[in-house]
């Protein structure tokens, strides 16, 4: 009896043991996999047969719209590094029914390394008043509703009057199924005429778009989640979007910079031509105490100022990323301040705490600078120093 006892326990002993390993696998499977999500994916709703809701006039299509803003929603993510993809990215459905290009789409934000996704729509509804944009999620996931908060409350600064909260939703076939982090957004209606009026302009979709990066950013700095950002670890992104009327204004600008200004700093600018990326260096030169003149060194691609600090002034509107015969990083290690025009060309290249520049020129001329660095102490004191172009 005690030797049949002695082998059950030895057994049970036995079982357990191999419970525990399976248990401990598991969770080191989990975090391995856990640390390898690191893709957003951006999903524009509907797209070729499908053109989900439309304005009135026909002129703003659901599917065309939801892309513009996901394109833009893309480049600024990829512009911080992060690793993006989208469901499409041009006027395709992804299948020939309706219901399979839904399985396509779920199948890949699934599938893939997502850390979180995005599903972007525009709504309808026969009350014609009926405005704002709206964020939805799946209540299954606590995150799902931090992410849509998030979102929701970034949008809300673009329209303050917007009082659409967050909201948990059954019948959605992609939030409803996906087991990512993620929501729906309608950023408003096709049905309101203000709206489609600013659906029209490129500002509003930028706004909108911009918006939704925030959101994001918000929520993956709440997370300490920077997983997903590439070679970087623990930065919480922080931003500043300013608008300068004038070209003295964006000198003025560079002047009020350089007082914040340490060695080793650089500022990564992308913005088209004639956006204002020189002229804001122009100023940041003066203040420098830098006599020469500064223009763009498209051709020379590198120019050295002496001022105060050396000024390291690089256009590498003509590199490509892969283009490492330059070491141009070797400048970023110097003790002087690089500024990079179209730093887009070499975002691999460039350090952990750059501070981001995009230029977009808005209707009016008025030039808008969207500042985004982990450098939260850079991007508070610019708060303070720029305070009158805040936007
Ligand atoms: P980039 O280096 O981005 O190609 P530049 O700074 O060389 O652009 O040129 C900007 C041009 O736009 C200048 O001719 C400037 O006079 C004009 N401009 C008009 N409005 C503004 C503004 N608000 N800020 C900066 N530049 C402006
Ligand atoms: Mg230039």
């Amino acid at each position: 009896m005690n030797k049949i006892m002695k082998k059950s326990a030895i057994l049970f002993l036995t079982f357990l043991t191999f419970i525990l390993i399976i248990y401990s696998l598991c969770s080191v499977i989990k975090i391995v996999y856990a640390k390898n999500s690191n893709v957003i994916y951006i999903d524009p709703g509907h797209g070729g047969f499908d053109g989900g809701a439309s304005s009135k006039d026909k002129e703003v299509i659901e599917k065309d719209l939801v892309l513009d803003i996901s394109l833009k929603l893309e480049f600024y993510l990829e512009q911080m590094g992060y690793k993006t993809l989208l469901t499409r990215d041009k006027d395709t459905a992804l299948a020939h029914t309706k219901k399979e290009d839904m399985h396509k789409r779920l199948k890949l934000i699934n599938d893939n390394n997502t850390l979180l996704y995005v599903s972007i729509h525009a709504n309808s509804y026969p009350d014609k008043r009926v405005r704002g944009s709206q964020c939805f999620y799946d209540n299954s996931l606590e995150e799902n509703k931090l992410l849509a908060s998030y979102i929701s409350e970034m949008l809300k600064t673009i329209n303050p009057y917007n009082n659409r909260k967050e909201k948990s939703i059954t019948g959605k076939y992609l939030i409803n199924n996906s087991d990512k982090v993620g929501c729906l957004i309608e950023v408003g209606f096709l049905s309101n005429q203000e709206e489609v009026s600013l659906f029209k302009t490129k500002n509003y979709q930028e706004k909108l778009a911009y918006g939704i990066f925030l959101g994001i950013l918000k929520y993956l700095g709440h997370n300490g989640d920077s997983m997903s950002r590439n070679n970087k670890n623990n930065l919480q992104l922080n931003s500043v979007r300013l608008a300068i009327p004038t070209p003295t204004d964006m000198e003025r600008l560079g002047w009020l910079i350089e007082s914040i200004c340490y060695p080793k700093i650089v500022f990564a600018m992308n913005g088209n031509l004639g956006a204002g990326k020189t002229t804001l260096t122009k100023g940041l030169g003066k203040a420098l105490g830098i006599k020469r003149t500064i223009n763009s060194p498209t051709f020379t691609i590198m120019k050295v100022y002496e001022g105060k600090m050396p000024l390291y002034h690089l256009d590498v509107y003509r590199i490509e990323n892969s283009d490492t015969d330059f070491e141009l990083e070797e400048y970023f290690d110097l003790d002087g301040i690089s500024v990079v025009e179209w730093a887009d060309n070499i975002k691999d290249l460039l350090p952990e705490n750059t501070i981001y520049l995009t230029f977009t020129i808005l209707e009016d001329g008025v030039r808008r600078v969207d500042f985004v660095s982990s450098d939260t102490e850079f991007i508070d004191k610019l708060n303070n120093i720029a305070g009158e172009y805040i936007c």
